[in-house]
């Protein structure tokens, strides 16, 4: 069974992840969307925040599985009974990161791949800090992010 994981903070989670999920589950066997403890970012959602709202809005894809981890993303991945890592591409300026960040992770462990798709043009311009910083200034977020997740950002943000 080809098992890949999507690692990632999903702070929250957009239809631009939505959408990179979707689509690799057409093409392995299993996902594990891992949401990943970062302590360099100060996030907005707590891991189980976040991590429940992957699960109520990637609940429709049988051949998804919502987790979080800290440490390091090639043992998380190796205990998860896999070797590729997917991550999603939008502009040049993911790929700086991302490149490094690949051939890091294939320095320490030659097994391990990673694999890059493509933005969905509709969603090329949608990330969680920007969908974070419209929401706010009021600005509306919806078609960027599940209804749900909408709610839940909007009712954080007039918390604080
Ligand atoms: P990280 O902090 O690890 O970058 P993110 O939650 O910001 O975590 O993103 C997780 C993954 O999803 C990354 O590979 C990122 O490039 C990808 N991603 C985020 N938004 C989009 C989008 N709109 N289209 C495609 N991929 C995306």
């Amino acid at each position: 069974m080809r098992i890949a994981v999507c690692p990632g903070s999903f702070d929250p989670v957009t239809n631009g992840h939505l959408d990179i999920f979707a689509r690799a589950s057409g093409i392995f066997d299993q996902i594990v969307v891992a949401v990943f403890h970062n302590p360099n970012k100060k996030p907005l959602f707590t891991m189980e925040e976040r991590v429940e709202m992957l699960r109520l809005t990637t609940a429709h894809i049988p051949n998804v599985r919502v987790d979080c981890f800290s440490g390091l993303v090639y043992e998380y991945v190796r205990r998860q009974n896999s070797t590729i890592i997917v991550r999603g591409l939008r502009a040049l300026s993911d790929f700086e990161y991302e490149f490094q960040r690949a051939l890091l992770i294939k320095k320490i462990d030659p097994r391990m791949e990673t694999v890059f798709m493509m933005t969905t043009a509709d969603y090329s311009f949608v990330s969680s800090t920007g969908v974070k910083e419209l929401a706010r200034f009021g600005g509306d977020i919806t078609g960027l992010v599940p209804a749900a997740v909408a709610k839940k950002i909007t009712e954080r943000l007039n918390q604080d």
